[in-house]
C-alpha cells in the first residue's frame, strides 16, 4: 500500500463504490467525494453517505445544482432544433461537460485535502456516448489539471477498460463483492441492490453479476 493519499469520484453505485475499494485496498489514505445536483433520486446521495460512512471514509458532498441551470436550456435548444427538422438523439441524461466539471472539481478538492491521487470509475468498454469519459479525455485532463495548479496528480481509472463481469470479479478479488451488490445504487427507479430489475441500468448491472457468477462457479 502506497503511503500517499487519494480522492475517489463517488456515486454510491456499483463502479464507484468497486472503485473505493480499490482505492482502500492500494493507498493510506482515501477520501470520496460525491456530487449532488438534485439527482433523479435524493437516495443516491443517501446510499453514498451511508457506504462512505460504513467503510469509515471522509466524505465530502459538494453543491453541483447549477447543472441544472444547464440542462434544462441544452434541452430547450433541442427542441428548437427538434422543430427545424434537425433530430438530436442525445440521450435524455447527457450534459455536456459534466464529466469535466467533476473532475476539475475533483482535482481542487484534491488540492485542498493534499492528495496526489484522483480516481474515477469511468469506462470506455461501455461507452455511451459520452466524450468526456473516455480514456483519451481523462489523460488530456490529467495534464491540464496539473498545469492549472501546479500539481502532480495522477489520474486512476481502473475501471476504464473492463466490462461489467469484470467490474464484479475486481469487487470479489478486493473482497467487495458482497458489499457491493448489497448495499450500492444503480437503479433509475432509486432502489438498492439488486434494484428494480427492469431499468436498462439494472439490465446491465444483472447481466453482468450473471456473467461474473458463471465464471465464479467454474
Ligand atoms: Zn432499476
Amino acid at each position: 500500500m502506497k503511503k500517499e493519499k487519494a480522492v475517489v469520484v463517488f456515486s454510491g453505485g456499483q463502479d464507484s463504490t468497486t472503485c473505493l475499494f480499490w482505492a482502500l485496498n492500494k493507498f493510506e489514505e482515501v477520501v470520496a467525494v460525491t456530487f449532488d445536483y438534485n439527482q433523479r433520486h435524493s437516495a443516491e446521495i443517501e446510499c453514498a453517505k451511508a457506504i462512505a460512512s460504513e467503510l469509515e471514509v471522509e466524505h465530502h458532498i459538494l453543491d453541483m445544482s447549477l447543472l441544472n441551470q444547464l440542462a434544462p436550456n441544452a434541452l430547450t435548444r433541442t427542441d428548437i432544433e427538434v422543430k427545424d427538422g434537425e433530430d438530436g438523439g442525445l440521450p435524455s441524461t447527457f450534459v455536456p461537460g459534466r464529466n469535466l466539471l467533476f473532475m476539475s472539481f475533483a482535482g481542487v478538492l484534491a488540492s485542498q485535502v493534499g492528495a496526489k491521487h484522483i480516481i474515477t470509475g469511468v469506462c470506455e468498454t461501455d461507452f455511451s456516448g459520452y466524450p468526456d469519459c473516455r480514456d483519451v479525455f481523462v489523460k488530456s485532463l490529467n495534464v491540464t489539471l496539473n498545469l492549472s495548479m501546479d500539481e502532480q496528480f495522477v489520474i486512476h481509472t481502473p475501471l476504464m477498460w473492463l466490462n461489467k463481469a469484470e467490474t464484479w470479479q475486481m469487487a470479489d478479488e478486493l473482497k467487495g463483492f458482497d458489499f457491493v451488490r448489497e448495499k450500492t445504487l444503480t437503479c433509475y427507479n432509486g432502489m438498492i441492490a439488486d434494484g428494480c430489475g427492469e431499468c436498462p441500468a439494472c439490465k446491465l448491472r444483472r447481466q453482468g453479476l450473471e456473467e461474473y457468477l458463471e465464471v465464479r462457479a467454474v
